[in-house]
């Protein structure tokens, strides 16, 4: 494809995306098809000679989209948000056409230093303490690319730190030894990513019981400490939620922060969903303690209309992660080492894409104010959602609605919730996944949308109540 056709291509494309984004509501918000599907529609093997553009793209109508969940569909309303806007697709697309890898400062200066620049502001943003940022000199942002991978490094880091830390006292004892005897903590609904950076970074990790709120609190962890200090265990970590998955719930930050303090461990903020709203004022007291943490993320991608992959994540001390994570060949050495950041040092992976640019073009468009707006909406549906769920004597809301999601089961046993959820699923009228809250299954309803209206709720409820009925009428109680 050259240049004269790529204009054209890229023209066709740009329309496509947006009949696409225009009239997804026609098309059902979960694919009807079965495992293997694909497979069946494509060729086994690759085409030897290159193809027609106007065949490959027929194939994606054709094969493709009836193989795709529609996660910006209005009827969507499983998981949490997967961020998406105008601005954050041109911004990708700069960033392949650029096509830099932005491993250090000297990759590309930009690349690094937008980054920087975004990062500072969406910290400013949320509320963040001025040492977080990058123009502190001491801590900064970083882009990684989950939450997940947010989440590992910093179990990395306090590893590192708590290691080092130990050598000093112990320096004959073995690194493996040392390693034998730490533990880290989280609450028990706190996301499984936070498991599986333990089982990577071979540490162990407890996971702590929540209060009547769903919430760990501070004497919690701290009896647990205390325990695992009488076992001759050494406790490293703690993960504090802001905002959990199956129901956001919010750890009380303040009182886990105390017992850091206290205790000298390295304190971790997730806050992948709720963090976005922390751009609004109202909801920054959930983030009382801040600054007693050593890092905190939260994912643009999810609730800030910003397309995946962006996580942020910020560090109080930044030589803390880089000390865990730098090798330095001579190869990606360069001269103005000293004086910038080199971002390969801050997370996993070598490579890193453009990513601050999608970032920029959407605080740049819709401006904090427009940010604001978008996220009071959601949480202004998700209180309509409630009253009407709370408004139906058959059903009952676990947790307190605070941001975009809803948590609510038909009263009685777990299989009525069960087979409710499992035939709206199957109607593919409107889609949600469910949680278990204590031993509870519950039905998530997140508002997802962009541009999530009231009809959207209503029709949901109508979906609910209709299906509700049958289940009923065919479940012997
Ligand atoms: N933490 C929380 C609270 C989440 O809700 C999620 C995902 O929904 C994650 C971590 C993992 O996010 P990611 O997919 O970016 O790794």
């Amino acid at each position: 494809m050259d240049a004269s056709e790529f204009r054209k291509r890229g023209r066709e494309m740009v329309d496509y995306i947006a009949d696409y984004m225009e009239t997804i509501d026609k098309r059902r918000v979960t694919p009807d098809v079965q495992p293997g599907y694909l497979r069946k529609m494509l060729d086994s093997r690759a085409p030897k000679k290159g193809e027609e553009w106007e065949q490959i793209i027929k194939d994606v109508e054709k094969t493709i989209m009836p193989g795709v969940t529609h996660w910006q569909h209005p009827r969507f309303h499983a998981y949490f948000p997967a961020g998406n806007s105008y601005p954050s697709i041109l911004g990708d697309m700069l960033s392949d056409a650029i096509g830099c890898v932005g491993f250090s400062w000297a990759a590309s200066p930009a690349c690094t230093e937008l980054e920087t620049i975004v990062l500072d502001w969406l910290g400013k943003m949320i509320g963040l303490p001025q040492i977080f940022m990058h123009d502190s000199g001491l801590g900064g942002g970083v882009i990684q690319g989950s939450a997940s991978e947010c989440i590992l490094v910093t179990v990395l880091a306090a590893r590192h730190q708590a290691i080092r830390e130990l050598k000093n006292r112990f320096p004959f004892v073995e690194d493996g030894v040392l390693l034998s005897k730490l533990v880290g903590y989280c609450s028990k609904i706190a996301h499984s990513s936070v498991e599986k950076a333990g089982m990577i970074g071979f540490v162990k990790m407890r996971f702590l019981d929540v209060d009547d709120n769903y919430s760990m609190r501070g004497y919690t962890l701290a009896n647990a400490i205390e325990e695992d200090r009488k076992l001759g265990l050494i406790p490293f970590y703690v993960c504090c939620t802001l905002g959990t998955t199956a129901c956001c719930s919010f750890d009380n930050l303040n009182e886990i922060a105390h017992v850091t303090e206290r205790e000298n461990i390295y304190l971790h903020v997730d806050a992948a969903y709720a963090g976005s709203a922390f751009i609004c004022p109202e909801f920054q007291h959930y983030m009382k303690g801040i600054e007693c943490v050593n890092s905190i993320n939260m994912n643009p991608n999810k609730w800030m209309l910003v397309n995946f992959d962006v996580s942020a994540m910020w560090v109080k001390d930044r030589h803390v992660l880089t000390s865990a994570l730098t090798v330095d060949p001579l190869y990606l050495q360069h001269h103005h080492s000293d004086q910038a950041i080199d971002f390969r040092h801050w997370g996993i992976p070598l490579s890193r894409r453009f990513r601050s640019l999608k970032l920029w073009f959407v605080i740049r468009s819709y401006g904090i104010e427009g940010l604001q707006k978008y996220i009071r909406e959601h949480v202004r549906l998700a209180k309509r959602f409630e009253a009407l769920v709370r408004n139906d004597s058959r059903f009952e809301v676990l947790g307190a609605v605070t941001m975009g999601l809803v948590c609510f089961r038909l009263k009685g046993r777990n299989h009525l919730s069960q087979r409710l959820l499992r035939a709206i699923n199957d109607s593919g009228k409107i889609h949600m996944v469910p949680a278990m809250m204590n031993d509870n299954y519950i039905i998530r309803f997140a508002v997802c949308a962009q541009n999530a209206n009231e009809d959207d709720i209503t029709y949901a409820w109508e979906v609910i109540t209709t299906t509700t009925e049958d289940v009923i009428a065919s479940v012997d109680i």
